[in-house]
């Protein structure tokens, strides 16, 4: 999943890719502190795991939405309007489960902190 955590110097948001879905994968990965230079202002930044967040990536709900649209028009030109509408409601629900799932290990990420001393 994707993590962020807020620049020292800058307060700009910065995020990492990291194949832990909890503080504590993340503490074993990484040890207590994140070390990453800024991609704003290029200060190196050392955060505490406790400080680090997670939260779902919009993008899908973006991009998801986009494809329904265009899935939608090239449809609409070869299907009767009621098939249309049935496809539409699973077409555009997916990127919503998509969505909700990442919300819900965000959350997870979130909740959970380790003891960093
Ligand atoms: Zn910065």
């Amino acid at each position: 999943m994707t993590l962020y955590y807020y620049c020292s110097s800058c307060q700009k948001e910065n995020s990492f890719k990291t194949t832990a879905t909890n503080r504590f994968e993340l503490q074993k990965e990484r040890g207590s502190f994140i070390n990453e230079r800024c991609k704003k202002c290029g200060t190196v930044v050392k955060r505490r795991i406790n400080r680090v967040h997670a939260k779902p990536n919009i993008w899908i709900l973006i991009i998801g939405g986009v494809l329904g649209i265009l899935l939608t028009a090239i449809l609409f030109l070869f299907v009767p309007i009621i098939i249309l509408v049935l496809a539409n409601s699973v077409v555009f629900s997916i990127p919503f489960i998509a969505w909700r799932e990442q919300d819900k290990k965000a959350s997870a990420f979130n909740k959970v902190m380790v003891s960093d001393g």
